[in-house]
């Protein structure tokens, strides 16, 4: 069921006008004659395109017990099979960020006890610093981590990023969104590849030291924290930071997966377990 306008049509093994297969085998919902793409700014038919990437549904599915994926929010928890979705992009722009970070990043991330590549793979080589609390690792230092890897991940990030800031996404009659302000168009440029990373945005990409991870995800937000104001979204093993603005502190760009030209990413137990009693608290809340 579309549930929306009757333009809708469903569709299995779309294939993009650049080639690229979108939806492999899943049903997919498009729509034409509505609003431009929301990336390209091309009038083509629009996707049902997700706030967070499809396939983490499916991930938390299959290790979810009796309920559904767990979401966290802005204060709220819930447990459900319902995605995030709407009418946001062309086909070729699925197919981009597709091709250029989520199809990576969803092999990446923590699938199991036994299995978290990234986590594996950065573990493998000293750290670039640590103390009692934290570790610092690079990307680029990592022989075992090309160059466009870890461009995949930072473009995944800001994929998310971007989609939370360009819609006012809804479930259930709440609001799901960010406000990046005049940080929107430039991360929209980087990412159809017509400029670099933006200037004056941090973005620090947190790894879980736990080895059992509760399953869920956390659709972007703001945040406050120590004072200060940023966004953040969480996949399985994955925690995404997004600092914007004139007032950031140049030696936070130095420990920074992005624009640091050592793509470093970071394991801290300390603030994994504050995450845990953060969750807990609002799960209770919401209970
Ligand atoms: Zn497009």
């Amino acid at each position: 069921m579309c549930g929306s306008p009757a333009s809708c049509i469903i569709v299995r093994n779309l294939v993009s006008s650049q080639g690229q297969t979108v939806t492999k085998g899943n049903d997919h919902r498009i729509k034409g004659g509505g609003r431009p793409c929301a990336l390209c700014h091309r009038r083509l038919p629009l996707c049902d395109s997700h706030l967070l990437p499809k396939g983490i549904y499916r991930l938390l599915r299959k290790k979810a017990t009796s309920q559904g994926p767990v979401h966290f929010g802005d204060g709220y928890s819930y447990s459900t099979d319902k995605q995030v979705t709407d009418y946001l992009l062309c086909l070729d722009c699925e197919a981009r960020f597709q091709r250029l970070g989520e199809g990576w990043v969803l092999r990446q991330c923590y699938r199991g006890e036994s299995r978290f590549r990234l986590r594996s793979t950065i573990q493998s080589i000293a750290p670039d610093r640590q103390n009692a609390d934290i570790k610092v690792y690079s990307l680029t230092g990592n022989p075992a981590i090309t160059p466009a890897e870890s461009e995949m991940l930072i473009y995944f990030a800001m994929s998310v990023f971007w989609r939370a800031g360009v819609h006012t996404w809804r479930y259930e009659g709440r609001r799901i969104g960010i406000d990046l302000g005049p940080y929107l168009e430039p991360m929209r440029l980087y990412l159809t590849g017509e400029a670099a990373f933006p200037p004056r945005v941090i973005l620090v990409i947190r790894i879980s030291s736990l080895v059992k991870l509760a399953e869920f995800m956390n659709a972007p937000e703001g945040r406050n924290e120590n004072g200060f104001h940023f966004h953040s979204f969480t996949i399985p093993g994955l925690t995404f930071l997004l600092f914007v603005g004139g007032w950031l502190n140049e030696q936070w760009f130095e420990l920074a997966t992005a624009p640091t030209p050592a793509r470093y990413v970071s394991i801290s137990p300390n603030a994994d377990i504050t995450a845990l009693m953060n969750m807990a608290a609002v799960r209770k809340k919401s209970a």
